[in-house]
């Protein structure tokens, strides 16, 4: 799109992290062209249409640093819940979707996310490659992986870890099809990662055999960290370390690795980590739900370690972790003011582009950069009064703001409505395809006991 934003509120999240009003954005194809004082962007570049953005602030589009969007499908169940999450809920489902309910829910996670502003979504999870075709198609910017692991996940619930190279050569097949047929696809916008699951369920042999293939196609690695007391127990039993350590043993730190969590990292594993440069995905709203997140926060932060912002499950709403990341990140101090809303702010925007290696092309709103954007209605009575835009977005924010969202400088969602989706089909489709995996996984494994609505 060819356009210029006049009369905004630009908060840029650049270096100097200005925030300019009545200010102007133009964009040239997908790129920014130009930010500065309104009148000085509609004189210089008088060829482009204008969209007057009175009473909007825009912001560079959210990255939503790991989430997984088919966990909707656990939406209003678990959460209150007893039994494990991970392999008593989450591991089970997932492997008894059907396709056609995999690609279903995904939309609703892409719905879901574009009304939270969110332009970026790092999705690794398991039979990616039956709906990343669906995901791609919405416009949105997209990291694609397939979270492997070699033990017998669907054992683990009974407390049996038991490895099996066949079990993990199936996880590698989908990971090979999924870099085949999307890596590097739709101008860019659709990418591929390597995961591995977690340390508890990946052999040093599949460890390696991901490494293989992030140095054969020079993709970037993720994995889920210290996420559970049972993972630290299990790799103590099994490598006599913890995750962290494990993960270094296997050469899986460097600073193309984002981990998320470090819910149980010591002090040693947080110092280890900085060293490797590695990047944390934090997902304080998820982690939250049964307490408090407990990760080390403070120490995370003093030793220098990028944050990216994720929602991880059963939620695409990137406010609600920015607002609940404040509450645990001031928490994880004793209380009182520090981190700043601006952090958090960072923690959605421009350091999730830095966990992905992509700072220098999104992540804030500088000239060259992609037009991954959102606008938000200043309006709202949520937002008012209006006297710190950055603090009103942190703490109050939610995502009945979002007014438009682009990626790539084409809309996906203009003036409240999602473009690129159609909104009614879709929920509809989630919530049937939701019901029947339900069904499906209750009466595969009918200890998982059935929502009463559902019975
Ligand atoms: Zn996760």
């Amino acid at each position: 799109m060819d356009a210029k934003f006049l009369n905004a509120t630009v908060v840029t999240c650049d270096d100097q992290r200005r925030v300019l009003r009545n200010a102007g954005v133009a964009i040239q194809g997908d790129r920014i062209k130009a930010v500065g004082p309104s009148g000085e962007i509609d004189g210089l570049h008088t060829h482009l249409p204008t969209i007057d953005a009175r009473g909007k602030a825009i912001l560079p589009g959210i990255v939503n640093a790991h989430t997984h969007v088919l966990l909707l499908a656990l939406r209003g169940t678990i959460e209150d819940m007893g039994a494990e999450a991970i392999y008593g809920y989450m591991t089970p489902i997932s492997f008894a979707m059907t396709p056609t309910e995999r690609e279903a829910i995904s939309l609703l996670g892409c719905l879901e996310a574009i009304r939270s502003g969110t332009t970026t979504l790092v999705e690794p999870f398991r039979h990616v490659v039956n709906y990343a075709g669906a995901m791609a198609e919405t416009g949105m910017r997209l990291y694609f992986s397939e979270n492997c692991a070699d033990a017998l996940t669907l054992k683990i619930r009974s407390g049996v870890y038991e490895f099996d190279q066949s079990w993990g050569e199936q996880f590698l097949e989908r990971q090979r099809e999924l870099i085949a047929r999307f890596h590097d696809t739709s101008d860019g916008r659709v990418m591929c990662q390597v995961a591995a699951h977690a340390p508890d369920n990946c052999s040093p042999w599949m460890l390696r055999q991901l490494n293989d293939l992030h140095e054969k196609h020079g993709l970037r690695r993720t994995v889920h960290m210290a996420q559970s007391r049972g993972e630290v127990a299990q790799v103590r039993r099994y490598a006599d370390c913890t995750p962290a350590q494990y993960l270094e043993r296997n050469g899986w730190l460097g600073p193309d690795v984002v981990g998320a969590h470090w819910t149980y990292c010591t002090h040693e594993d947080v110092e280890l980590l900085a060293g490797h440069d590695v990047h944390m995905a934090h997902c304080p709203a998820n982690s939250s739900r049964r307490g408090p997140h407990q990760a080390p926060v403070a120490r995370i932060m003093d030793a220098g370690v990028n944050i990216a912002l994720g929602t991880d499950n059963m939620t695409e709403d990137m406010f609600q972790a920015m607002t609940i990341g404040s509450v645990v990140h001031r928490g994880s101090r004793g209380g009182g003011i520090q981190p700043q809303p601006q952090a958090l702010l960072d923690a959605a925007t421009r350091n999730g582009a830095h966990s992905l290696g992509r700072l220098a092309d999104f992540g804030s709103i500088e000239p060259g950069k992609k037009a991954d954007l959102m606008l938000i209605n200043l309006d709202h009575p949520s937002l008012r009064p209006a006297i710190n835009v950055v603090s009103n977005i942190v703490h109050y924010g939610h995502p009945g703001v979002v007014d438009s969202v682009l990626v790539d400088g084409e809309f996906l969602m203009l003036g409240g409505q999602v473009v690129c989706l159609d909104e009614r089909a879709v929920v509809e489709n989630a919530q049937a395809a939701v019901e029947s995996a339900w069904r499906r996984l209750h009466s595969q494994s009918p200890d998982v006991p059935l929502p009463a609505s559902l019975r």
